[in-house]
């Protein structure tokens, strides 16, 4: 049965070739036929309304808003071999980027890959799941190059706790919404404000997802020092904020304490 306040979700997952026709520049084509597909068929996983509005072109806080909640959304799409899911999702300037997450207008990520026309994937990420350390700059483009100096940065999308990368549409199959809607509620455990403090947990948070069994140990997540290191290389105490994390996590419902240095991972995660 469907339930009223989740319609069901059956958009077309094809790109409509033939409203691109008159654009020569591949990269061009692709961006009107992905805005035109995400106006004509996304509603917002946000607070469910549903379509969601185009900005006007060259808008620098995100490419679309929902009319109800105000959520604003970044559209991003790449076109892959096969159904493999990316490592980066490369993004514009990184200064830009920088300035949106210190402020309260960070867009949340529509992300598209797809197969020529073919959709196969669509994730949406919500904005508290971008930090710091999620995003790298690319190396400034050269004294020859037209915008000399400018630099853009990559969103390592594979730093991205799985929680915090919602399919729409997984492998060719549109979601059903209500499915789409738990897992916007769930993911909503890890917002927090602070940005110095978001980058932590979300990061400790990969760690856990990365431990293969369910019942881990404070050694099983110490194991990633060396990865969080990198990721903090100025925090000279890592296994206090470690067990500050998971103290978080706990809180938030996304892990267990059975005893002292053992874990649990909630039955959701
Ligand atoms: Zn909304």
């Amino acid at each position: 049965m469907i339930s009223i306040s989740h319609p069901q979700w059956d958009p077309p997952l094809t790109l409509n070739n033939r409203l691109g026709a008159m654009y020569t520049s591949k990269s061009q084509k692709s961006r009107v036929l992905t805005e035109l597909w995400v106006e004509g068929n996304m509603y917002c996983p946000v607070c469910g309304n549903c379509s969601v509005s185009k900005y006007p072109a060259n808008t620098p806080v995100a490419d679309f808003f929902c009319p109800s909640c105000k959520a604003d959304f970044e559209l991003k799409s790449k076109n892959v071999k096969s159904s493999y899911q990316p490592r980066v999702i490369v993004d514009g300037s990184w200064n830009t980027m920088l300035a949106r997450l210190r402020s309260a207008s960070n867009p949340h990520l529509l992300f598209m890959s797809r197969q020529d026309a073919h959709i196969q994937n669509f994730i949406f990420i919500p904005n508290f799941f971008f930090s710091p350390s999620v995003i790298a700059p690319r190396t400034p483009l050269s004294a020859k190059a037209r915008r000399a100096g400018w630099q853009g940065c990559n969103i390592l999308y594979g730093a991205i706790p799985a929680i915090g990368r919602i399919p729409l549409i997984a492998q060719g199959i549109p979601v059903p919404r209500h499915v789409v809607d738990k897992a916007y509620k769930q993911s909503c455990a890890l917002s927090i404000d602070r940005l110095a403090a978001r980058g932590w947990l979300l990061d400790v948070m990969k760690c856990v997802e990365n431990i293969k069994k369910d019942n881990f140990s404070l050694k099983d997540v110490y194991a990633f020092i060396p990865y969080l290191r990198e990721r903090h290389p100025q925090n000279a105490h890592i296994e206090e904020k470690i067990r500050q994390q998971l103290q978080m996590l706990r809180d938030r419902g996304l892990i267990q304490f059975i005893s002292r240095g053992t874990y649990c991972k909630s039955p959701t995660h």
